[in-house]
Formats: C-alpha cells, sequence, structure tokens
C-alpha cells in the first residue's frame, strides 16, 4: 500500500486517506454525506457515546429520545432559529401518496422538536432544574463538499436540553457542562480551546455560545462542540413556563449542550500521524491486539500462548483481539498501527518459552509482559500510553498558537492566531477580512499561550475593553 499523505503539509488529503484505510466509515453509500458505519467505526462510536453519557449523567442529566419528525409550523416558532436553519433542512411532504396537511422536518438538531413538549412537562418550580440529552442522527441539507465525520448530512448528534428556574441558574448549568466537556476531552486526550463566540457567530437563537475548538494544522480550526444559553428566546414563544414558591408564573431560562461525531474526526485529526491512525484506549475498538509469530520451528507454542493470554485478558474486561490469521507478521502489524491499536502484544518461539511477550504500543515503545502478570502490566502500559498520548497532543496544541500583532501578520501564518480585539464588531469583520477567516471568539479559560498584557485591538488600536481573541480558518 502507498504511503499516507503528509499530514503537515497536506493535513486534508492525509485526513480523507486516514479515515478511509482504517476503514472507520464507508461513504460509498448513494447519498452524499450519508455515510456507513463500518463495524469498526461503530465500535469507536460506541466507547466515544459511552464516555459522553457517563459524563453527562455524572452531573444529573437523564435521558430521553424525540421523534425525528418536527412539525413545520413547531419549526417556525423562534424566528432566529428557523433564519439559522432554513437552508439546511430536509422537508418530508407526503405521506404514501397524499400531500402531508402539515409538512415535516427531519430534525436538524431538536429545540423545536424537544419545546413543545418541555412546555408540558414543566409546570412547577419543583419540576426544575430539568436537564436531558438524547444521542440520535440529524440532518442537516449540507452544501459545502462533505468530509467523514467532520461534514456529513447525517450526524450522529449528542444533545442536551435542560430548563432552569432563571439566568444566574442556566448560568451554572453552562460551568456544569463545561466542566462535563473537560473530562470527556480528557477521556480522548484531547487539547481543546473554550471559546465564547462572537454575537455574529452564535447558535440561532441563543443569548450567547461557547465553542470548543481545535487546531488540526495550518492554522486551521475544528468546532467540535458547543454549550448554549437561551435566556428565555425559546421558552416565551414555546411557552415554558412554571409556577414559583410564591405563586407567580415564571418562563424558563434554557441552555443546550451538542456534540458530533466530529469527535471522533477530532480523534482521528490530533491523534493520527504518518502511520494511520492513534486510538487513546478509552475509545479504541481493541485496546490489545494479541500477534502469534507463526512458523514451523515453533510449532503450536505460540498460537496455544496467545490463545490463553486472549482469554485472561478478555476475562479481565479488556477488549481485545487475537489476530490468528495467515497474513505475515508484518502485513499485521502495518495494518494494526494503521488502525490505531493502543497495544499489540506478540508471542513467537522466544516468547512462547520465556512465558513473556513483546508489547508495543502505537507510539512505538517496545517493553515485555509477563504471562503470569498480564492483566497488570497490561493495564499499566495503556495507563502509560494515553499519558503520553495526551503529553505528544498538548506539545502539539501549544505550537499551533502564536501572537499576531498586526493586521498585516495575520495572514500567511501556519498558525491560529491571538489577537488583540475591542470587542466591537466592525473590528472584528476587519480581523476577518485581514485573515480570511474567522474571529473564533474569546477564551472562557486560560490561553493556549503566555501571551502577556494584550496591548490594543489588533484592528482599531483602542485600548478600552480589549481582550485576547482567537482567530483561525474553521475547517
Ligand atoms: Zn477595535
Amino acid at each position: 500500500m502507498a504511503d499516507l499523505p503528509d499530514k503537515r503539509t497536506a493535513f486534508i488529503d492525509w485526513y480523507l486517506a486516514v479515515v478511509e484505510a482504517a476503514n472507520l466509515t464507508d461513504k460509498r453509500y448513494g447519498v452524499k454525506g450519508m455515510n456507513v458505519w463500518t463495524p469498526y467505526g461503530f465500535l469507536a462510536r460506541r466507547h466515544l457515546d459511552a464516555v459522553l453519557v457517563r459524563e453527562i449523567e455524572a452531573t444529573a442529566s437523564q435521558p430521553v429520545e424525540f421523534p425525528t419528525l418536527i412539525p413545520a409550523n413547531e419549526f417556525a416558532k423562534e424566528k432566529e432559529h428557523i433564519k439559522g436553519f432554513d437552508a439546511e433542512v430536509f422537508w418530508v411532504t407526503k405521506g404514501g401518496l397524499s400531500d402531508l396537511d402539515i409538512p415535516l422536518v427531519l430534525r436538524p438538531t431538536s429545540e423545536t422538536a424537544i419545546y413543545p413538549v418541555f412546555a408540558l412537562w414543566v409546570r412547577s418550580h419543583r419540576d426544575l432544574p430539568l436537564n436531558v440529552y438524547q444521542i440520535v442522527n440529524v440532518f442537516r441539507y449540507e452544501t459545502k463538499t462533505t468530509r467523514p465525520f467532520l461534514r456529513v448530512r447525517e450526524i450522529h448528534f449528542f444533545e442536551e436540553h435542560t430548563c432552569q428556574v432563571d439566568e444566574a441558574a442556566a448560568t451554572d448549568r453552562v460551568r456544569s457542562n463545561l466542566g462535563a466537556f473537560r473530562k470527556m476531552a480528557e477521556a480522548f486526550a484531547l487539547p481543546y480551546l473554550s471559546i465564547r463566540r462572537p454575537d455574529w457567530d452564535k447558535f440561532p437563537g441563543a443569548f450567547y455560545s461557547v465553542a470548543f475548538d481545535i487546531p488540526v494544522g495550518g492554522a486551521r480550526t475544528l468546532q467540535i462542540g458547543s454549550v448554549h444559553h437561551y435566556r428565555d428566546n425559546f421558552s416565551a414563544p414555546y411557552g415554558i413556563r412554571y409556577e414559583t414558591a410564591e405563586g407567580t408564573q415564571q418562563l424558563a431560562h434554557q441552555t443546550t449542550f451538542g456534540l458530533s461525531e466530529r469527535l471522533l474526526g477530532a480523534v482521528v485529526a490530533v491523534h493520527g500521524d504518518e502511520k494511520g491512525v492513534v486510538f487513546p484506549s478509552s475509545i479504541a475498538p481493541y485496546e490489545v491486539v494479541i500477534v502469534p509469530i507463526l512458523s514451523a520451528q515453533a510449532g503450536d507454542a505460540p498460537l496455544t500462548a496467545a490463545r490463553a493470554l486472549h482469554a485472561r485478558l478478555k476475562q479481565s474486561g479488556r477488549r481485545v483481539h487475537l489476530d490468528a490469521g495467515d497474513e505475515r507478521p508484518g502485513a499485521k502489524f502495518y495494518r494494526w498501527e494503521l488502525q490505531g491499536v493502543p497495544l499489540r502484544l506478540d508471542v513467537g518461539r522466544r516468547e512462547a518459552e520465556a512465558r513473556v511477550a513483546t508489547a508495543v504500543d502505537r507510539l512505538g515503545r517496545k517493553s515485555s509482559v509477563g504471562f503470569e502478570s498480564v492483566e497488570r502490566d497490561v493495564a499499566e502500559r495503556l495507563a502509560d500510553f494515553d499519558r503520553n498520548l495526551y503529553e505528544r497532543a498538548q506539545i502539539a496544541f501549544r505550537e499551533a498558537f502564536s501572537v499576531a500583532r498586526s493586521l498585516d501578520d495575520l495572514p500567511g501564518s501556519d498558525r491560529v492566531r491571538l489577537v488583540g480585539w475591542c470587542g466591537r464588531e466592525e473590528c472584528g469583520h476587519r480581523i476577518e477580512t485581514a485573515l480570511d477567516g474567522a474571529l473564533l471568539g474569546v477564551p472562557e479559560e486560560e490561553l493556549p499561550i503566555p501571551a502577556g498584557a494584550v496591548a490594543g485591538c489588533v484592528a482599531c488600536g483602542g485600548t478600552e475593553g480589549v481582550r485576547w481573541a482567537l482567530a483561525g480558518r474553521p475547517i
């Protein structure tokens, strides 16, 4: 097989080639941007979803599932929202041979499916907070070039929707979501930035939006999720109100938290290298692959030993695969590297005799794993691998940013830029024009690199209200 394109100089070509070669998805389906989840890709997705479920449920959120179709009249209730999604929705206008009285929208996101029902569920202050989430597919008529996991028309989507007693409680929920995402991203070993989007780029209908961005090379950025504070922008048109302890009627304040299969794309984009995908053990379809090195001299010993190791690791709850096929060992090593398996155990004649397997992790580090202590040794190797993978990602993350001191200094860099910004929209657009990109907004947390005190707005030179902001080219 041919070498992969160079990740540094041809990121998109590399990404597409890696996703294809690792067999994570099949894009030959008959609708553009609607891809098939292969068994290997599906397993990665399932483990990724399990992390999302674990962390969101740790913050008192409950699972629900709402229908896929939304009546046109409900979809149209919040004006900014419909303006933002109008050009992206698929319509269902027929039921069998008859035209539907009320056309139906295939959900592009589920506010307008869920909120008419929230209006029925929320009656009293005792019903609040209401925190629910679902993991479903949503549909967006994407007109740009589609890319597996990054830009698709059928999106595997995580969405939390909440109702809170007031604006402050909703702000607390936003904070809680930011904390939950920190834990999710840690599990995926993904460094990222939480950035408050400028007003012109917030979610349609939101009071404000905080998005999570990662740099993906060449000054490009990828948004991997977002949290939104809605105030009562949706609860007013949908009538989500409750009776307070004092007996008055109040509108709920709402929040949402959205993530998607882009997270899987992000794992590929951030950790992948010249040999292929690299999965952190949290989501690897197989954490360990065992390869017996068969030969005439070795006889049955390597296979017997490999089977025993496989059984023990499986028994201890590891996701482990025994690759006993008749390919050459070199071909197997190559494939499992391409598919990103964190840890490989090789068992040849020497290993079978010494009762010690040769362990090779996906960062290329070799060690020995004793047969008698295989559960403990594998746990240690995987923990060490995850730690090193995270460190490698953090080093690359810090190298992906640089400060721009003037508009002239903005274009032509392969870094995501930190700029002084006074907060005015006019200056924001001047920055975007100079970069031919987007002003991503102001970080909610610490800067990715030490940048010192901010001198002035890179566009107008003004010092009033000036803060560090991030500017990049969204992929
Ligand atoms: Zn300015």
